[in-house]
């Protein structure tokens, strides 16, 4: 499940992100209203956590951009502001849920996963499927053909990126970026390991190989067969 925070407040950012990536979540942060606007109406999230004041662009335009656009991506609003005309402003913007700061962790918490159960009442969004390959999303399972596949937390983010966008070229530093929260120029080492110990055990002892290295641009996840010679 991938999430977005938008908090300019340094240790209530680092707080939210390094608490909710603990709990099994990709977390991306920004700390301003500028880049979160960008993110949100670009990028695909479960779900947003965004501080009402914020720098450039406040919270109530980001979730009424983003309504207005026809995304319905769950809003969780976070805000030192308690009064009720704040509150009602924003669930009238279209934010699905409102917390007073400071919270406690546990709070945060418990109202994410409350928005996530509501948002993804179909159960086929619990799901992601690929020909025989199926990511259960909230257990981070993962089968193939059927059998049970073990993955460490990050092979399952890495799996879960590539399947979301499938078919698309993702080079290394977006891979980086959202899985490892690394930037940029960091070694990508660490990323050409991870995809080898994931296509043993994905790919290995399947006929049709699903993870494609595309030579000097990156990775991508197709089910066609690719000759890609590796
Ligand atoms: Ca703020």
């Amino acid at each position: 499940m991938r999430l977005l925070v938008v908090e300019d407040e340094i240790k209530t950012g680092d707080y939210s992100r390094q608490g909710l990536a603990e709990a099994g979540f990709q977390v991306s942060l920004v700390r301003n209203g500028l880049d979160g606007h960008h993110l949100a109406m670009t990028e695909s999230f479960d779900l947003i956590v965004l501080d009402v004041m914020l720098p450039d662009v406040d919270g109530w335009r980001i979730v009424q951009s983003l309504r207005e656009a026809g995304r319905q991506t769950p809003v969780l609003f976070l805000s030192a502001r308690d009064s009720v005309d704040d509150r009602v402003k924003g669930l009238e913007l279209g934010a699905d849920d409102y917390l007073v700061k400071p919270f406690a962790f546990a709070e945060l918490l418990a109202r994410v996963r409350t928005l996530l159960r509501r948002g993804s009442a179909s159960p086929l969004s619990d799901q992601l499927r690929v020909a025989d390959l199926v990511l259960d999303l909230p257990g981070h399972r993962v089968t193939r053909a059927g059998r049970k596949i073990n993955l460490s937390h990050k092979e399952f983010c890495l799996l879960e990126l590539l399947v979301r966008r499938q078919g698309e070229v993702l080079p290394r530093s977006l891979i980086a970026s959202q899985v490892w929260d690394m930037n940029f120029d960091s070694d990508t080492n660490v990323i050409d390991v991870a995809i080898r110990r994931l296509r043993a055990k994905i790919d290995d002892d399947f006929e049709t190989r699903l993870i494609h290295t595309v030579r000097g641009m990156g990775y991508k996840l197709n089910v066609e067969a690719e000759d890609d010679g590796d």
